[in-house]
């Protein structure tokens, strides 16, 4: 079967490359010339864990096709999938606009029956506004299908999160479209994934509000650990205690920055927009972001208060992107931090493992430094915002052999306190009490 992919950003060429794995025929278009370009050339312009490796297999085995033209990709393809960026406007409700531009494409260039499945996050109705745009600029008269049918993977373990997905929603009101739908993700039926088939506007509120109770669950932590240093509890314990009740779980009950990343903070403000506009206040998604929003200010306050002043300090800040093997950094707590910090006059020596370039075109004030232990050259307090693998486990003594004060402030309660003080250190996390000396100015 040929399907295509429109938008080949994170979303788009993970789908595309792991549906040539299915063994279909795929083909993936993007307006970006350059991005195309690359892609030809079996180079992913972003890092994904194990995604090179699939795109440039697809390529050899000649079952994934790049291109700028629409006309190309609707023509040959029964399935097309919508993937393109669905961005938060001024107001935080979606920004349409590409995923409309798209469906008024398809209709122009389709000559025969297409079902065209939205994969972009997009909000409650948003199916049938394609229909009725699709409509608008048929230039042939043929039948087609909506499908929502929305992505779940997380960025860093994309690859693993789309060939074995927990489940997949298949929202549809036509049985054939459907029926083609199965079709396409007849590997995973093999390895007894579950599959929702619903209507379109469910189907579409299922994404929102699976990403909404995700970040409200942050939040939520967020809070307890607050609430702990206030009172003296460790938030690691109290976490794990409440994880292992299965009706809660372990996930997303890690204490830290807040969250970020290209998908919660924009979800959650549309759905309180979608909300909003349907006259349905939603209490509980605007109070999650308020707390996320605060705890990064928290986080600003816990730095100053460990330094007395952040003005004139050496930073040494490991972890940029917004969580580890991605190197993404759209709304990064990591990089929020960094800019604040530079704003508030501190000298900020950084290391990432993939994000350094790309952040430091965006603050160049950063000092980029090539890895944990450059950073700290000179530092004042080593900072760690982003868990990569490579900052867990750290040379304590080479550490503290290069820090001007033997200082370690661990935004993601990577290390256990005892350990740090034991090595030496002034530990601060996120909502368990400090240890080790204070060490002198
Ligand atoms: P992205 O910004 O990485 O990629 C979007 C791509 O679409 C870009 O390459 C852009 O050039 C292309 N594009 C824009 N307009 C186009 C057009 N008219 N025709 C062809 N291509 C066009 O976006 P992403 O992170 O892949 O997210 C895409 C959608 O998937 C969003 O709605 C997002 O909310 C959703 N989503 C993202 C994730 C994630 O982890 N990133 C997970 C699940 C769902």
């Amino acid at each position: 079967m040929h399907i295509s992919v429109i938008g080949t950003g994170y979303v788009g060429l993970v789908t595309g490359a792991c549906f040539a794995e299915f063994g279909l025929h795929v083909t993936c278009m993007d307006t970006d010339a350059k991005r195309i370009g690359w892609l030809e050339k079996g180079e992913v312009p972003f890092f994904e864990p194990g995604l090179a490796e699939l795109v440039r297999k697809g390529i050899k085995e000649n079952r994934l096709f790049f291109t700028t033209d629409l006309t190309k990709a609707v023509e040959e393809a029964l399935v097309i999938f919508i993937a393109v960026g669905t961005p938060p406007r001024e107001d935080g409700s979606a920004d349409l606009s590409y995923v409309e531009q798209v469906g008024a494409g398809i209709g122009r260039h389709m000559k025969s029956y297409k079902v065209i499945a939205t994969k972009s996050t997009v909000p409650v109705g948003t199916g049938d506004r394609i229909r009725e745009v699709v409509k608008r600029n048929q230039a042939a008269d043929c039948r087609f299908d909506m499908v929502s049918n929305p992505e779940f993977l997380r960025e860093g373990s994309a690859i693993e999160d789309f060939l074995r997905p927990n489940r997949v929603v298949i929202g549809a009101d036509s049985d054939q479209a459907v029926a083609i739908m199965k079709d396409l993700y007849r590997p995973l039926y093999l390895i007894e994934t579950p599959f929702v088939i619903t209507d379109i506007a469910s189907a579409e509120m299922i994404k929102y509000a699976s990403n909404a109770f995700l970040a409200t669950k942050i939040s939520f932590i967020n809070e307890i650990a607050n609430l702990c240093e206030k009172v003296g509890a460790d938030v690691q314990v109290v976490a794990k205690g409440m994880g292992l009740d299965r009706r809660i779980g372990p996930k997303f009950l890690h204490a830290g920055p807040g969250f970020g990343g290209s998908c919660f903070p924009k979800d959650l403000a549309a759905l309180v927009q979608i909300g909003e506009r349907a006259g349905e206040t939603m209490e509980i998604a605007t109070k999650a972001i308020l707390v996320n929003e605060r705890q990064r200010e928290r986080m600003v306050a816990k730095i100053r208060e460990s330094l007395g002043t952040i003005k004139g300090k050496t930073l040494a800040l490991l972890g940029l992107s917004f969580k580890p093997n991605t190197n993404d950094l759209r709304e990064s707590p990591a990089l929020w931090l960094a800019e604040r910090l530079l704003q508030e006059g501190a000298t900020v020596r950084a290391h990432d493992p993939e994000g350094l370039e790309e952040a430091c075109k965006g603050l160049p004030a950063l000092v980029p430094c090539k890895d944990a232990y450059d950073a700290a050259k000179g530092a004042d307090a080593l900072l760690l915002l982003t868990e990569w693998n490579e900052f867990r486990n750290l040379e304590l003594d080479r550490m503290k052999g290069l820090l001007r004060r033997p200082l370690f402030i661990d935004l993601r309660n990577v290390y256990e306190p005892e350990r740090l003080a034991a090595a030496g250190f002034r530990y601060i996390s996120v909502g368990r009490p400090p240890r080790g000396p204070i060490p002198s100015a």
